[in-house]
């Protein structure tokens, strides 16, 4: 049922004020002339509270607070807003979880909450049809509980990530889904997508395809996704994963290329700790398997020099061990409030190995911190099938890595001398690797950007970039987080 907010609400937003350029609640709506908001079958609000919730990001680094924040309960609702904010110049972001580190969701126009599109429409027998604002983390649950079991084939290593949030940004398999899977953009069949100009359109890469590849990865620039159809496939029981130790980062990279390359091996991901550390290199390989017989360790360690590890545990225990460290931390040191400048890139196979070399012994414990991981993420080139995210020029290597220094601040509260000092070195480091190692952003991070960077950064797609966005969003309301159009 579609309704118009009750004037008596002190915080539901009955309109706009094009003069004043404010939102117009109960309280003003007597004295003041404006547009009338559209009518909504969700919330739309415009009280501190509800701003101030969403005025930063996981990084606590950029505040900035809505002027309104919308809870839709439909892509209509997106629609119907985005349109009225167009036709008086405000701008819209949509957030997910909000798990960018530099403000790249925020906006001090119309913030829309995605978290109220959350349901799963249909589930097998090979895809979902889920609303944007679904986290991995049901979607996970809801196919283990399918008959027969199902899995999402690329699952983000924390899985409280919402779909139409990590499909915004590439999407990376951090536990499930790095060597023959591709990102979660490669596992896509449709989107519904709200675009700039409020328009509901369904797109895939057989309909509407420049705009499925301008969205998928285009980090909220072209249009809103509301709903993904996305591929399953079948769950296996059990994970045994190996745990590799190394403190000499030729001898983890000889042993990561042979578990990378084994047709046994299912997913791999690394930990690099600072210098001083024991081990400073850490890599898990894992096999997934229905039991009851585990994989063959002889078969699967064969030409490895590291003795691992051997952890076993259900599926679902292994996809959800980043969720417990990260609620443990939520619980025990504020983790949400603490400062999170974040350095993220792309570098391919041929270069890795030496970037790391060189990188490792200039890092310390400050620029990880006790609450932070520094991760290695391989992907196999030729399973990434976008355009978007962008990623490294190729050079002959079939591989290319996701490397995060994940620094999180030690203590809660503002540091801004704490915040300046890792911008700068992200801002040196990120510079060091474009222009040595042609390492290219992968986009969640805290590496601030100029409108010369992005161009750089989109190289050979800058145009058709450019031209989905004039197409798509041709006043340029969406998300201006990133300042990818600032100029439009
Ligand atoms: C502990 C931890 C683990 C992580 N693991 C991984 C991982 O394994 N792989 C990985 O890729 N990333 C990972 N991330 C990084 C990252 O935070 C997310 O990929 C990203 O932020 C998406 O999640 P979100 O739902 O919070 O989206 P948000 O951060 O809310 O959104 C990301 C961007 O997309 C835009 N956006 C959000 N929703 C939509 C939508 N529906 N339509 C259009 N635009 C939209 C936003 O405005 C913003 O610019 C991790 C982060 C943390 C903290």
């Amino acid at each position: 049922m579609t309704s118009r907010p009750d004037p008596s609400a002190d915080t539901a937003v009955l309109g706009y004020d094009p003069t004043a350029r404010t939102w117009v609640t109960g309280p003003a709506a007597t004295t003041t002339s404006f547009a009338a908001a559209p009518a909504i079958e969700g919330e739309l609000l415009a009280d501190e509270a509800s701003r101030r919730a969403v005025a930063t990001d996981l990084g606590n680094i950029t505040v900035q607070a809505p002027g309104a924040v919308l809870r839709p309960r439909s892509a209509e609702d997106v629609g119907a807003m985005v349109r009225f904010c167009r036709e008086h110049g405000i701008t819209v972001s949509t957030r997910g979880q909000a798990h960018t580190t530099l403000g790249q969701g925020l906006t001090d126009g119309l913030l829309i909450e995605a978290r109220s599109l959350n349901r799963v429409h249909s589930l097998g027998p090979d895809t979902a049809e889920v609303d944007a604002g679904v986290h991995w983390k049901d979607l996970v649950l809801a196919g283990f509980d399918h008959s027969p079991r199902l899995t999402p084939p690329a699952v983000t290593g924390y899985t409280s990530l919402t779909v139409g949030g990590t499909l915004s940004v590439g999407g990376l398999g951090g536990l499930v889904g790095a060597l023959r899977t591709g990102l979660q953009v490669d596992h896509v069949r449709e989107l519904e997508v709200v675009t700039g100009t409020g328009d509901i359109e369904r797109c895939s890469p057989h309909h509407r395809r420049d705009l499925f590849e301008a969205v998928l990865g285009g980090l909220g620039q072209c249009g809103i996704i509301t709903k993904a159809v996305l591929d399953l496939v079948p769950a296996r029981r059990y994970a045994r994963t190996y745990v590799l130790e190394h403190t000499d980062n030729a001898a983890f990279f000889r042993d990561l290329r042979v578990v990378i390359e084994h047709p046994g091996i299912d997913h791999v991901y690394a930990e690099l700790y600072a210098p001083g550390a024991e081990p400073t290199h850490k890599c898990y390989a894992t096999v997934f398997h229905d039991g009851p017989t585990p994989p063959d360790d002889a078969t699967v360690l064969a030409g490895l020099t590291a003795e691992p590890a051997v952890e076993d545990t259900g599926y679902l225990d292994y996809v959800f061990s980043i969720d417990r460290l990260v609620d443990g931390m939520r619980d025990t040191v504020g983790w949400d409030g603490l400062l999170k400048p974040w350095y993220d890139v792309w570098l391919t196979g041929s270069v890795v190995e030496e970037y790391i070399a060189e990188l490792h012994p200039t890092l310390t414990a400050r620029d990880i911190g006790p609450f932070g991981i520094s991760l290695i993420y391989p992907q196999r080139r030729s399973t990434l099938t976008r355009p978007l995210p962008r990623l490294p020029e190729p050079d002959g290597s079939d591989w290319v890595f996701v490397l995060d220094i994940n620094t999180v601040a030690e203590t809660p509260g503002a540091d801004p001398e704490f915040v300046e000092e890792m911008l700068e070195r992200n801002t040196r480091l990120f510079a060091d690797a474009r222009d040595r190692y042609g390492a290219v952003l992968y986009p969640i991070g805290s590496v601030p950007f100029t409108e010369q960077d992005w161009r750089a950064h989109y190289g050979d797609q800058w145009e058709t970039f450019r031209d989905a966005k004039k197409r798509y969003d041709p006043d340029s309301v969406l998300t201006p987080g990133p300042g990818i159009f600032r100029n439009g």
